[in-house]
């Protein structure tokens, strides 16, 4: 390090201490980094690749970005999941001795952004901390600096539960001890954009311990402690809008797993990850960034008290039956700028006048808004209306001092109204006075020297003066004119009592300028004292936001309001996918019914693919969503349980992030919801045991049903194509066979969509793959093959009824079960026969079953397996 030059050397000390981020060092007009970082942005970036004498052996790498052009690069780097030091020089370079001295002023994470483009109008931005205590108990605080809202909750469970929490939060950054266990790390890691920092103190700071006032538990304090002492730390400004700390636990609401979530598509799609097609796209109604955020939360976290929930819908309903104030609310809530974002942005001091005069026209909403709740004549509108808080000090104090339309600018004057303050009225005057003088004065000289094409004019270099054309020249008396500047066709003249009033009109200008400037920092300070209304009232104003989207989708989409079932009944007439039903333009959607209760617990679903099945599974999901949320739900009539927890086990979610094959999120998925499902939940289980052969697939289903309803009881809709599992009904009390009817019609197969009682008859997928268009002569084959299945010969490998429910046996089901009879005889049929040895076989049969092991079934499709399977049969038969 010795060898490097004194700049260098410097750039290392503080590069030592932001190891994780990307250093930006300021050097004149650039920010440069060096080294690794400048190799690594220079790729992240791309930007060009330099390098430059340091001292050392070989040139330093280098690259850099001009400083005005930074933030754009800064939120690249972020948005990425990076981090950015900010090293400024914090000394003027004309004093400096030696190096001019440089010190880190800020650092911008993925979790502490404050504006930008990393920042979405209605979404939050979430930094969290986590505390282990032991293996099964994790203190999570989180926050979002953008809005101040903390909060912190002590899980006593496994880490899959953190894990799990965190991505419901989208966190974006994770703060943790560098001694938080390492394989943990990994798996936080593995989460997509998480970046993880590292904060190892944990006791309670002076600056900060107001914002603890209702966290009354050490392991708490320490987690939240954890969060503020990093934010702190690195972003070295202002906090003052961070809100106190409220506690939750997540048994307060309905839990939806990380899985469960992304499969019903709740608040992004699976395929696009965007908003549009989920359900949140759906139901977003809401007129502000505020509103759009809470409908977000209200989506990631359903209730579980039935009071609670009572009251949303009672203000829905109201909001439904008077459909011109809820227009009409609606209206004054567009006026409404981010008032939560604004107190943030007011504490840390980057607030413009503009922003000012927004929040003064969002307060003037408010008691419009008031008069429109009272204005329903009910209970519930009253106590939202009372909630309503117009801060009027604010508005009368922005009302009196800023003008309508101020710059952009705080240094340019113009933002403060005449009248507010004398001192600023007195200079302005001057400055005023000073103007009208010289408007005065081109009259005057224009009658002195009878030129009437003569100016006054003003510019930045010169000042003011007095322009006369050269054709004019002579007309001026000599002596009285001071020549300043020649033009090509005239030339400009100062006189010293126009230099005199031009020093006062300056001075008056920059005297108001400063002082403009510091009233605006009064009015900001002066507001800082109302953050924590502000925020309440932004909390106010989103509730009311998002129960009028409510209202709003509600009636549009003709939805009926749900009531709730202690007995733990599911009715529902005419149920529909909000989804699917808003998507579906050229066909109309088809409703189903759903009914449920004690004696039928679960329900089998068969019928071809593509018939409905899953989409009815998840309208059920949805449905039970939306009523625990508080918002009426798609149906002619309904009546729901309160969910404690949902589980989903839908479709093939790729899981790429964790690297698990797909039948392990299967099975993951399924040991989620038979470890943690209780009486209350609804489980959901879409072809479960199909990412495996065949047999191990079925019984593993089968498993899974038995399980579910011996021992948990959990409201449970199951589909399959597995027809063999449809006779569990005569074994399974609970167990019910519906299915999805399609019917043929010329040998082609038409869906209708119409879930129906008992068990679906046949398999369709051939029909299915002759609607996708598969050659003709393909589906002519697999149809030839399906007959050579079918005939009973083959009887053996097919699962039969019989050989499922252990009664009446066919003949070689008897054989086995009277040689193995140690295994249930259900699966008796996946036992070896006895005479089939591998070593009585030969060669020839040897190399089939080799074949056949090496076979993956996970990348063959059914059809591609049951033509192997025929070309072996056929190499066996000679
Ligand atoms: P499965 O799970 O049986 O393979 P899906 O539930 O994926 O079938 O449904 C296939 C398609 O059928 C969906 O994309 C949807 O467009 C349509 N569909 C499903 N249910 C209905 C319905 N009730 N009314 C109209 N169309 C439906």
């Amino acid at each position: 390090m010795a060898s490097y030059t004194p700049m260098i050397q410097q750039y290392l000390k503080v590069k030592a201490e932001y190891q994780d981020a990307f250093l930006f060092f300021r050097l004149g007009d650039f920010y440069e980094m060096f080294f690794d970082d400048a190799l690594k942005a220079s790729q992240e970036l791309e930007i060009t690749l330099t390098s430059r004498e340091g001292g050392g052996e070989n040139k330093v790498p280098m690259c850099g970005v001009p400083h005005h052009a930074a933030r754009n690069y800064i939120e690249q780097l972020v948005e990425k999941g990076y981090k950015v030091a900010i090293c400024e020089q914090t000394e003027d370079p004309k004093h400096a001795k030696g190096v001019v001295r440089r010190e880190v002023v800020q650092l911008i994470t993925p979790g502490t952004l404050m504006e930008g483009r990393g920042l979405t109008d209605k979404e939050n931005n979430y930094i969290a901390s986590l505390t282990s205590f032991d293996d099964q108990t994790f203190g999570l605080a989180y926050t979002d600096i953008s809005t101040g809202e903390s909060r912190v909750t002590l899980l006593s469970a496994h880490f899959d539960e953190v894990l799990n929490e965190l991505a419901v939060l989208s966190a974006k950054e994770v703060v943790v001890a560098q001694s938080f266990d390492g394989e943990l790390q990994k798996r936080l890691r593995e989460r997509d954009v998480l970046a993880i920092s590292f904060e190892d103190n944990d006791s309670i700071g002076d600056s900060y311990a107001h914002l603890l006032k209702d966290v009354k538990q050490n392991k708490l304090e320490q987690t939240a402690s954890r969060l503020f002492n990093y934010l702190y730390r690195t972003q070295k400004r202002s906090l003052d809008h961070l809100q106190p700390v409220a506690t939750y636990q997540i048994h307060q609401y309905m839990k939806i797993d990380y899985y469960s979530k992304r499969n019903l598509e709740l608040t992004e799609t699976i395929r696009s990850k965007g908003k549009k097609g989920s359900l949140l796209w759906l139901l977003d109604e809401t007129m502000t960034a505020m509103g759009g955020r809470m409908l977000k939360t209200w989506i990631d976290r359903p209730l579980i008290d039935r009071s609670q929930i009572e009251r949303r819908q009672n203000m829905v309903e109201t909001l439904i039956q008077h459909y011109f104030e809820r227009q009409d609310l609606r209206e004054k809530l567009k006026e409404v700028y981010d008032l939560e974002r604004l107190a943030g942005r007011v504490a840390f001091g980057n607030v413009n006048a503009r922003d000012l005069v927004q929040l003064k026209r969002s307060l003037l909403q408010v008691p419009l808004l008031k008069e429109i709740l009272k204005g329903l004549a009910d209970e519930e509108a009253f106590k939202v209306a009372d909630e309503l808080d117009p801060c009027e000090t604010i508005t009368d104090l922005l009302e009196q001092a800023i003008i309508e339309n101020p710059p952009l600018s705080l240094k340019e004057g113009n933002m403060i109204r005449d009248g507010y303050n004398q001192q600023l009225d007195q200079y302005r005057d001057a400055s005023r006075n000073g103007k009208t003088w010289i408007a005065l004065l081109e009259r005057q000289e224009r009658e002195k020297t009878g030129i009437k094409s003569l100016k006054v004019g003003y510019n930045r270099v010169f000042g003011y003066y007095i322009e006369v054309t050269r054709a004019n020249l002579h007309l001026l008396q000599e002596g009285q004119y001071e020549r300043k500047q020649t033009l090509t066709n005239a030339e400009r003249y100062i006189t010293p009592e126009l230099k005199e009033k031009e020093a006062l009109i300056l001075q008056a200008e920059e005297k108001c300028g400063e002082l403009e400037y510091e009233l605006f920092t009064e009015i900001r300070e002066l507001i800082k004292e109302y953050i924590p209304r502000l925020q309440a009232l932004a909390k106010a104003v989103s509730s009311l936001d998002v129960l009028q989207c409510f209202a709003q989708v509600s009636e549009e989409r003709h939805y009926v309001k749900p009531t709730f079932s202690d007995e733990r009944r599911i009715a529902i007439k005419e149920g529909r996918h909000p989804v699917v039903e808003k998507v579906l333009n050229t066909q109309e959607y088809v409703p189903n019914d759903c009914f449920m209760d004690n004696e039928r617990e679960v329900l089998l679903i068969t019928g071809p693919n593509m018939s409905g099945k899953s989409t009815y599974m998840r309208q059920l999901a949805l449905t039970a969503i939306l009523a625990q949320i508080g918002c009426y739900v798609p149906a002619s009539e309904a009546v729901l349980p309160i969910f404690d927890q949902v589980f989903t086990r839908i479709g093939a979610a790729d899981d790429l992030i964790s690297g698990q094959s797909t039948f392990m999120v299967e099975m993951l998925e399924a040991k989620n919801a038979i470890t943690y499902g209780t009486q209350n939940s609804l489980i959901l289980f879409d072809e479960i045991g199909r990412g495996t052969s065949t047999y191990d697939g079925m019984a593993l289903a089968q498993a899974i049903i038995e399980y579910i309803h011996k021992h948990i009881g959990a409201k449970t809709l199951f589909s399959t194509h597995y027809h063999e599992l449809t006779v569990l009904e005569d074994e399974l009390s609970k167990l019910k066979n519906v299915h999805v009817s399609a019917v043929e019609h010329n040998g082609k197969l038409v869906f209708l969509h119409k879930i129906k009682e008992g068990p679906a008859d046949k398999s369709y997928g051939i029909h299915v793959a002759e609607l996708a268009e598969l050659p003709k002569e393909l589906i002519k084959r697999a149809n030839e093959i399906l007959q050579t299945l079918e005939e009973p010969a083959a009887l053996e490998v097919s699962v039969t009824k019989e050989s499922i429910i252990d009664q009446p046996l066919t003949p070689q089901a008897q054989v086995k079960k009277e040689t193995k009879n140690e295994q249930p005889s259900q699966l008796s049929f996946f036992d070896e026969p006895k005479e089939h040895k591998k070593q009585d076989l030969s060669s020839k049969e040897k190399r089939i079953l080799d074949h056949i092991k090496e076979l993956n079934m996970l990348d063959v499709t059914p059809l591609q397996a049951i033509n192997t399977l025929y070309e072996l049969q056929k190499k066996l038969k000679g």
